[in-house]
């Protein structure tokens, strides 16, 4: 059984989506982090779609590096006023996450772009590689 073939399915229990243990029958797909039962995404209740969606984009996010604080914690780590952090998102210099559905509404700040920037600011004074502010 190649990895594509394992059933894959959404995890209460786990708040999230698992592959299905090895062992588990192929009709009843069991969780391989805490063996509960594994539901397709078309079985789960509308609430549960949703929370899916969710955390199928945090995943994304987390995978691709870009999980970090809000735009308050990133104002508090980087000591700056709160519309700062506005400014350097449109600047390039903090990369930012938006969910804004289903009743979610999150907005991350990259930990590696608060980094450059606590970089930037210790190396030249500025937040920017340009040295604007
Ligand atoms: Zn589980």
């Amino acid at each position: 059984m190649s990895n594509e073939d394992k059933i894959n399915g959404w995890c209460r229990d786990c708040g999230g989506f698992q592959q299905a243990h090895p062992d588990s029958r192929p009709d009843e797909p069991l969780c391989v982090g805490c063996g509960a039962v594994l539901k397709r995404y078309e079985e789960l209740p509308t609430g549960e779609q949703a929370n899916y969606r969710f955390q199928k984009w945090f995943s994304d996010v987390v995978q691709r590096g870009m999980n970090g604080p809000s735009p308050g914690g990133a104002a508090a780590a980087l000591q700056c006023h709160r519309s700062m952090i506005d400014k350097l998102v449109d600047r390039g210099v903090l990369e930012k996450s938006m969910y804004d559905k289903d009743g979610f509404f999150v907005v991350l700040i990259s930990h590696r772009s608060i980094e450059q920037a606590t970089a930037n600011k210790e190396k030249t004074g500025k937040w920017t590689d340009s040295g604007e502010d």
